[in-house]
């Protein structure tokens, strides 16, 4: 196919400074595609990035072009990412990990805690972070951080895959086990979509801790709501459990206080797997974890979880049709963003069409 020579991409020049601008469409490496972006999702993560939280890291430099829950149709292969079975017309999902494929981490199949990190010139790419990312008409990858999609699944569910992938990496971490009580600190995006997958993998009760609409819908999607700002969460999981506490405890909320209570709620033997990344550092009750060998485990990202995400939604054990709420063009993006960050008329994902709708 050939490809424009520019394309319109969200760039952002500096802290909260952005603006749609005409960039050169990129060119594949030997192991890369270029894929026509359909379907682009905002994701918690890049309010933080284009307010500048996390400085030199991500980004590393501007100008940059954020954004890494999408999907696409690839319209360019390399030559190996061709010889390994990548063709135009594949309709794919992105993730943002891409390790090095080399080192002891990725050879373990770690790749999201890559010993190469941050080291471009050796293979390693985080895409929408340090490396370009997918708001933008077209989108070059690394076919390691691709996945092809079924004709049935529509590019838009597609576009969820990786922050599906992350609640799924999630609630397998906590070694919850069917039929267990399950308890979900965090409402938002990433604690909706953990009720989802925990619910797909056999969870008995759900309790999830949140507020106001969002904690609504989790209500809707079938868990026990906890009102944090009405309820002591603590007390409630204890009254519901018979003092016992819950075997699996995902933390998704990334606030201090979330993951203590999140390791004070978690039943003997239990497992409290945190997604939420937190600004400071929470004290833990380790005497307590010691004495009754509560695990905590932390999570990055999506390791080998992206398959199986593919299959539970081509297989409708997942339907994430109610956390689709706005969709807008890439030229509305300002707009997206602060209906995002404001959470206004229930805002929980909000997917951007870079190449119309
Ligand atoms: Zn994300
Ligand atoms: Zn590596």
């Amino acid at each position: 196919m050939q490809l424009p020579k520019q394309m319109d991409a969200l760039v952002l020049k500096g802290v909260r400074d952005f603006a749609i601008e005409s960039i050169q469409v990129p060119v594949p490496d030997d192991d890369e595609v270029i894929c026509k972006v359909d379907t682009i999702f905002i994701c918690g993560t890049d309010p933080h990035i284009i307010a500048g939280d996390f400085p030199d890291f991500w980004p590393t430099a501007f100008p940059f072009v954020p954004g890494h829950e999408w999907s696409g149709t690839v319209v360019e292969t390399g030559k190996k990412a061709y010889n390994l079975g990548w063709n135009e017309g594949d309709r794919v999902c992105g993730i943002s990990h891409c390790g090095c494929g080399y080192c002891e981490m990725c050879i373990k199949g770690r790749y999201n805690i890559c010993l190469n990190y941050g080291h471009e010139e050796r293979g390693h790419r985080q895409y929408g972070h340090y490396t370009p990312g997918a708001y933008a008409q077209f989108m070059r990858t690394s076919v390691k951080s691709i996945f092809k999609i079924p004709d049935s699944m529509p590019l838009e569910y597609a576009a969820c895959v990786d922050p599906l992938s992350i609640a799924l990496y999630t609630v397998k971490r906590s070694k919850m086990q069917p039929g267990d009580d399950v308890l979900i600190l965090g409402t938002g995006p990433q604690g909706l979509m953990a009720i989802l997958c925990a619910k797909a993998l056999g969870a008995g009760r759900i309790f999830a801790a949140g507020s106001g609409d969002r904690l609504k819908k989790a209500g809707e999607l079938g868990a026990l709501i906890i009102d944090y700002h009405k309820e002591d969460v603590l007390e409630k999981v204890k009254e519901l459990t018979n003092g016992r506490g819950v075997p699996a405890v995902l933390e998704c909320a990334g606030t201090e206080k979330s993951i203590t209570q999140a390791c004070l709620a978690a039943a003997k033997g239990g497992v409290v797997s945190v997604v939420g990344i937190p600004h400071s550092n929470p004290s833990l009750p380790i005497k307590r974890m010691v004495l009754d060998e509560v695990e905590l485990v932390g999570n990055r990202a999506n390791p080998n979880t992206a398959k199986a995400t593919i299959e539970l939604l081509t297989n409708n054990r997942i339907d994430l049709k109610s956390l689709m709420t706005h969709r807008f063009s890439l030229k509305e993006f300002g707009k997206a963003l602060d209906i995002f960050e404001k959470r206004q008329d229930g805002a929980i994902k909000v997917a951007i069409k870079p190449n119309g709708f």
